[in-house]
């Protein structure tokens, strides 16, 4: 099939988290299958442009509708890492991708907006006629509703549309200046059915555009996809997704083995498989190095998240204490755009300057997360809600052990070493219930008292975690099964 992915994310060049993880790796399995894939991203000033080779001006005339003007916009093509990636480059005031970040200024809807309409523009003036597109989350949520209500009166054949919802928390509710913006017709979409956000007066809400217009909806686990549909956690889209529920499912997402993987990690210091596992220490002493820990017979903690509310900041606090005062080293990885956030963790930092078993890194580095995945024993993710989470699916392939809240697909991927009522050779991990300090010790003095107490159970279950495959392979049968759908 021809498929075109249009999304603001696609690591290595552009990933702020795991929507740049899921694009690549989706694509790249697709492409493996034999589909043709193109993916149409912005192209930030902050690309990394080391990981993308051959880039070229692959179309200079590109105008598109802004208001009652045109910006000009080039078009690059490049390869980022062997999928055929293409960028637009806006030429305007507004600078919409040359803020030195991806996301986090108040103009965001209309900038990504902005990029859902060039997408499309281009789409149709370069004669680009997919079988699918496939658009991810808020920020493209208008590709759907500009198909519909534009493009195709114009005659861009017929794409189908798949939707991805990657985080229902972030929803892309914007004033309704952004319909005359990309030159909707505003009586026609501006409806209760259609893009008005039911619980905001006159906003208009982009995601829910995506969800009405598209021929798809899909999210990244199953349990999310019961979690928004039956709980208050989509909020107002809750109604969207039942009505459109015939059309909604959940896919869990894969990793991407190619580039998380201990036998061919580059970035490590000692590659290891399950039956190699001893190699792994050596990747626990080079990061004790890196990070100035000492050596000792102890277990490494660790978190790698966003710092959002949504990933637990407060139980992640409360871990580093738990942690440090059960005889383990603690390490972080994070980043916020929230600078109150930031200056929590900063405080936290300076308060375990001198503490060998101690290190938080504050901020975004993909080659030391690859090296806290090969070194840690244990990854802590105590989100309070999460739509798939690959950090617990990265942690199982490289021998870490999950102790995880039990919501969205954490829930579908770690399976308690106590508690769950699979085979011992299928559990993975630990779960915790309850979003306390009580339940996430809960789960921690679990995992420790194994790792202390029974070393050969612990070493088991980061078997177990291994052998499990998250890889694409079965989640891209899935969006292939979806996409025939969609297109017969
Ligand atoms: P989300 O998409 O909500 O951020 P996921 O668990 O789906 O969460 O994906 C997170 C991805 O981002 C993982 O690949 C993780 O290793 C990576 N990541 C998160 N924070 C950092 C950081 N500070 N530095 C490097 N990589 C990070």
């Amino acid at each position: 099939m021809n498929i075109v992915m249009v999304a603001s994310e696609c690591a290595p060049a552009a990933k702020a988290g795991g929507l740049g993880d899921v694009v690549q790796g989706l694509s790249r399995e697709l492409s493996l299958r034999g589909n043709q894939v193109k993916i149409v991203l912005p192209k930030y000033d902050c690309l990394q442009y080391e990981r993308i080779s051959e880039l070229q001006q692959a179309y200079a005339d590109l105008w598109v509708p802004y208001f009652d003007e045109q910006i000009h916009c080039d078009v690059y093509r490049g390869s980022a890492e062997g999928l055929d990636c293409f960028f637009i480059e806006p030429h305007s005031a507004q600078s919409f991708f040359s803020r030195g970040k991806l996301y986090g200024d108040g103009d965001d809807p209309a900038r990504f907006a902005f990029f859902s309409r060039a997408a499309m523009e281009f789409l149709y003036k370069a004669d680009i006629q997919p079988d699918i597109i496939h658009c991810h989350d808020w920020q493209t949520g208008l590709v759907p509703v500009l198909r519909y209500e534009i493009y195709e009166p114009l005659g861009l054949g017929h794409p189908r549309i798949c939707y991805t919802l990657h985080n229902v928390g972030h929803q892309g509710t914007t004033s309704d200046q952004v319909i005359r913006q990309v030159g909707l017709d505003y009586y026609s979409v501006m409806t209760g059915p259609r893009l008005l956000d039911t619980n905001r007066g006159n906003a208009v809400n982009l995601m829910k555009g995506g969800i009405v217009y598209a021929n798809f909806v899909t999210t990244v686990s199953p349990h999310y996809a019961g979690e928004i549909l039956h709980t208050e956690r989509a909020g107002a889209l809750r109604t969207t997704l039942q009505i459109h529920r015939d059309k909604f499912g959940g896919i869990l997402n894969g990793v991407d083995y190619r580039v998380w993987n201990p036998e061919s990690d580059e970035n490590i210091a000692a590659r290891y498989t399950v039956d190699s596992l001893p190699e792994k220490a050596k990747n626990k002493t080079a990061l004790r190095r890196r990070l100035m820990l000492q050596d000792a017979q102890k277990p490494v903690v660790a978190v790698v998240s966003r710092l959002d509310h949504q990933k637990g900041v407060d139980l992640m606090k409360h871990a580093v204490h738990f942690a440090l005062a059960s005889g383990c080293q603690f390490v972080l990885l994070g980043t916020s755009p929230d600078q109150s956030v930031n200056d929590d963790f900063w405080a936290l930092k300076h308060q375990f300057n001198d503490n060998p078993d101690c290190h938080l890194e504050l901020s975004y580095d993909d080659e030391l997360s690859h090296q806290i995945y090969a070194g840690a024993d244990m990854m802590v993710v105590p989100s309070v809600y999460e739509p798939c989470g690959l950090t617990q699916m990265i942690s199982m392939k490289y021998g870490v052990v999950p102790i995880v809240r039990n919501t969205g697909g954490l829930a579908d991927t770690v399976f308690d070493a106590n508690y769950s009522e699979r085979a011992f050779y299928e559990r993975n991990g630990y779960v915790f219930n309850d979003y306390t300090a009580d339940g996430l010790e809960s789960a921690m003095r679990r995992a420790i008292g194994l790792w202390y107490d029974h070393p050969e159970y612990f070493r088991q279950l980061r078997i177990n975690g291994m052998r499990y495959d998250y890889s694409w392979s079965h989640p891209a049968q899935h969006y292939l099964d979806v996409y025939h759908h969609i297109a017969a």
